[in-house]
């Protein structure tokens, strides 16, 4: 089984550590501060007071055997960089370092960090990716405000008719056509159901379609 240590237990490394541990892992986790250590000490497999730019309490810790270690530590850029060095030095095989910006990031890789990560600006990104992840599967710009659009049902419309989802009027959507497996209903009824699985065709401003996307 993989062995990981987590070095750093602030909010990031204390996440890292004891994810990996409910997800049945072993895990060192390791950080100067005995408060830090005391918090986590019965949600991961080992806690461990030391300073991670001592290359001899890691080796006695026998760090170099990990196959995972992740350095957390943000504020104090020289200790993550040292840290890494060291890690790196003393055979670990993959080292994945949290950087604080891009400058450091650099560093890090150029000391060894297999993988470095800036977990703010990933989840940004992977915020802003959902809140615009849309069901819509393709679409035909008819003009600058009107599309037609192939959305996939989404599960709060499963089991509704047209007629009690009122896409006209809440979204000023017409939905054309219903793709359900391999057949096409052309021009549905307001007593047409939607199901798990469906296609809708519809057309409509783009500005409504966008917000209906979001629901
Ligand atoms: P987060 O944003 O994840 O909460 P952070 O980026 O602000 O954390 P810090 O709080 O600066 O990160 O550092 C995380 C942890 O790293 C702290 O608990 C700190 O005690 C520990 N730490 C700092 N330097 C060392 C070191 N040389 N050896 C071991 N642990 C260290």
């Amino acid at each position: 089984m993989k062995q990981f240590a987590v070095i750093g237990l602030g909010r990031f490394g204390t996440s890292v550590a004891t994810s990996l541990y409910k997800m049945g892992y072993e895990v060192l986790a390791l950080d100067s501060s005995e408060e830090k250590i005391q918090a986590i000490v019965n949600d991961v497999t080992h806690a461990v007071v030391a300073d991670a730019t001592d290359e001899a309490a890691l080796k006695a810790l026998g760090l170099g055997n990990c196959d995972v270690v992740v350095v957390a530590i943000g504020q104090d850029m020289q200790a993550s960089i040292l840290a890494t060095l060291v890690l790196k030095a003393s055979g670990v095989k993959r080292v994945v370092a949290k950087a604080q910006n891009d400058l450091h990031g650099k560093v890090l890789e150029k000391v060894g960090a297999d993988q470095v990560i800036y977990p703010e600006r990933d989840m940004g990104v992977r915020v802003a990716n959902n809140l615009v992840s849309t069901n819509v599967l393709d679409h035909i710009e008819l003009s600058e405000e009107h599309t037609i659009a192939e959305v996939l049902v989404p599960e709060s419309f499963f089991s509704k008719t047209l007629g009690q989802l009122n896409l006209r009027a809440r979204y000023g959507l017409n939905v054309l056509a219903i793709k359900r497996n391999e057949q096409i209903l052309i021009s549905p009824t307001a007593d047409d159901y939607l199901l798990k699985g469906d296609i809708i065709i519809v057309l409509g401003e783009k500005d409504r379609l966008a917000r209906f996307q979001h629901k």
